[in-house]
This record gives C-alpha cells, sequence and structure tokens, in this order.
C-alpha cells in the first residue's frame, strides 16, 4: 500500500482490521500543529525545486514535534508529470508526515484546485515554492488553503 493510499485510506484494503490500522495511523501525526521549519529543510526544498526545474518535485514534510525538520522527496518527480504532487503514492508510510511540499515553475504560490483537494487528503501543513525559488518565494497552506506562517529556525 503506497503513501498516497495509506493517507487516503485504501479503498482495497483487504480487511477491516487493516483498515482501521491505517486510519490510526493516518490521524495521530496530523493533529499536531506546526509553526516552524528548519533551515536545512527549507534550503532541501529550494534546491530541489531548483534542480526539477522547468518540472515540479514534490515531497512530504515530516515534523515530529512542531518542527519541519525533514524533507521526503517523492522519487521520479525530477523527470516531471503535469502534476507532481498527484505522486505522493511513492512514498512509503510515515507517521510524522504531516503535509506536502511542491513547486510551482510559475511566479505563484498560490494552491490550484488540484492542489487544494490533495491537500485535504495529504495532512494540514503544504509548502508552495515558486520560481525563482528562493526564501523569499514560498508559503505555507493549511489543508483549507488558508496561509500558515512558518519561522524559519
Ligand atoms: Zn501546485
Amino acid at each position: 500500500m503506497g503513501f498516497f493510499d495509506w493517507l487516503k485510506g485504501d479503498k482495497t484494503d483487504a480487511s477491516d482490521s487493516q483498515r482501521s490500522k491505517s486510519k490510526r495511523r493516518r490521524q495521530a501525526p496530523t493533529t499536531h500543529p506546526i509553526t516552524k521549519i528548519e533551515q536545512e529543510a527549507l534550503q532541501l526544498i529550494i534546491e530541489s525545486a531548483r534542480h526539477a526545474h522547468p518540472n515540479e518535485f514534490a515531497g512530504a514534510l515530516r515534523a515530529p514535534h512542531d518542527t519541519i525538520d525533514e524533507i521526503v522527496i517523492v522519487p521520479g518527480t525530477v523527470q516531471g508529470a503535469t502534476h507532481a504532487i498527484l505522486q505522493m503514492h511513492e512514498l512509503p508510510p510515515d507517521p510524522y508526515v504531516v503535509g506536502t511540499v511542491h513547486s510551482h515553475p510559475s511566479r505563484t504560490a498560490r494552491p490550484s484546485q488540484e492542489d487544494l483537494q490533495l491537500f485535504g487528503q495529504h495532512g494540514h501543513t503544504h509548502i508552495i515554492i515558486h520560481e525563482p525559488y528562493t526564501r523569499e518565494t514560498w508559503r505555507c497552506w493549511n489543508h483549507r488553503g488558508e496561509p500558515v506562517h512558518l519561522r524559519v529556525i
């Protein structure tokens, strides 16, 4: 079962016990509020976005507590996809994933309708970085598409 299915609740799950287990694992990490991101994590986002350009990259944000301290890059997204965030299912299940990050090879960090739909399925804290991919061109959103302030530490 992939990351995407795990977050969504896999409809192909054979047994009810498996399904409730995946539900518990999905809910637990998504409750704590995220207020900070480590510089190193932000730097990896910037570099990954630049590397993937003109394509998008996508990844998962890990935060054991209130700080995003790790980015798990979705494999293969640098090869290019119409919308990289759709490939979130490539990631293994991870209880500390609180949301997603992806890049926009454009001049806006505003989530698209598609982004908003996926945000709701992948946690509560989401980062979008746009061209030219600097410390000034990213924004954080909650699962409803409302801006969230993250402090860089
Ligand atoms: Zn997007």
